[in-house]
């Protein structure tokens, strides 16, 4: 399928920060995607919790499967409405490059330490990850993403921080919307992670057809609708043919809404979708309506069950624990990082210490924290 005249394309891309020749045998977006799978921040996805901890199955998603069900959605949806695949999935596989171990408790925490010091937001690390933590070239610090791939990785941000970020955060103070890739990517977050967290509830046991069927219409219609078409389905895999029907329901609306809402606003380029009021890329009310009860059902039986809150407040002492360790006595620094340290500290005293240190444990694992962790101060049982 050609690329609508909406797409973000490498005639209307804004470029890198550090000038580079153009890629001969790819798309600048396509360089983007191959430089961020070659990341180090990329791999370590693969050993940091998205919602359950790996000791508790190797079945359930990690942040790297998650990322790749982002980017599986994304593409797809890209690709139907004509936009630019590549760049869609560039953004959906940095989306969480940032995130600390442990999920949002560690996130939690670690913005808890950093307060004093300008706190900490997972979005922000994700595009500070691709423009100075990661050092693979010679000539710049970071991977050197073209300005639309790191505009989508920065969904949202303050005031205060978008000032300091430069043309990435120019949106944040003067309004204006990112590309439609970006905004795709959203929503495909937002497929993923209720879709896969439905899933993985129902295999630790949080969840049950007969709890969903009561709490969720959606769920229902689709239970109803397998029962129907197939009679009764091993649980197994009657669950994934359900979970099949909610993500395909939703791209579907997803498309539908969103290519309407193009023409009805008369979008002809990309400029367009930058000055459009709001985002272009929408669910329709109801299946927003649908999603929002499904995140509160979600919250309500699986982000907050006892299980997952164990995890939760280990995760919050791990990390408070080691950012306290290292924010006092650096000199417990493996040496490359207490350089950097170091280096952050004579530029900007103890806030640039603490951001540096805040840098590393965010960088951890969950392995490697609770390694750490047990390191310095004698092990944690598990939950
Ligand atoms: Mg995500």
């Amino acid at each position: 399928m050609p690329l609508a005249a909406y797409a973000a394309r490498d005639d209307n891309c804004r470029g890198r920060r550090h000038p580079e020749p153009p890629p001969g045998d790819r798309t600048q977006h396509q360089r983007d995607r191959d430089r961020i799978i070659h990341c180090g921040a990329f791999r370590r996805l693969e050993y940091k919790t998205q919602v359950f901890v790996n000791h508790e199955g190797d079945m359930f998603r990690t942040r790297l499967t998650h990322t790749l069900e982002v980017a599986q959605i994304c593409r797809s949806l890209a690709r139907s409405l004509g936009l630019n695949e590549a760049l869609a999935e560039a953004i959906s596989l940095a989306h969480d490059l940032g995130h600390t171990p442990f999920g949002h408790a560690g996130q939690d925490a670690l913005n808890a330490c950093m307060t004093p010091h300008g706190g900490f937001e997972h979005n922000v690390q994700s595009l500070r990850t691709v423009d100075v933590l990661e050092q693979r070239y010679p000539g710049f610090p970071g991977i050197n993403l073209t300005f639309e791939t790191r505009e989508g990785i920065l969904k949202h941000c303050t005031r205060d921080i978008a000032a300091k970020l430069g043309d990435v955060g120019e949106r944040f103070l003067n309004g204006g919307q990112p590309t439609l890739e970006a905004q795709l990517t959203n929503l495909a977050d937002e497929i993923a992670y209720n879709s896969h967290d439905l899933d993985d509830g129902l295999r630790a046991g949080m969840l049950s057809f007969e709890l969903l069927c009561e709490e969720s219409a959606s769920f229902r219609d689709h239970y109803d609708a397998v029962r129907r078409d197939f009679g009764s389905l091993p649980g197994r895999v009657g669950q994934h043919e359900i979970i099949r029907r909610i993500i395909k329901a939703q791209i579907a609306d997803l498309r539908g809404t969103s290519a309407a809402r193009l023409a009805a606003a008369g979008v002809g380029s990309l400029q367009d979708v930058r000055s459009a009021t709001g985002p272009l890329i929408a669910f329709s009310d109801a299946m927003r309506a649908d999603n929002d009860q499904l995140k509160a059902l979600l919250n309500r039986r699986v982000y907050q069950h006892y299980r997952v809150r164990r995890m939760t407040s280990r995760a919050r002492r791990v990390v408070t624990d080691l950012f306290g360790a290292f924010l006092n006595d650096p000199l417990l620094l493996p040496p490359d990082t207490l350089e950097r340290v170091e280096q952050r500290e004579a530029q900007r005293g103890l806030r640039g210490r603490a951001r540096a240190v805040a840098d590393y444990v965010a960088g951890m694992t969950d392995r490697y924290a609770l390694a750490q962790h047990a390191a310095l101060f004698g092990s944690v049982p598990n939950p």
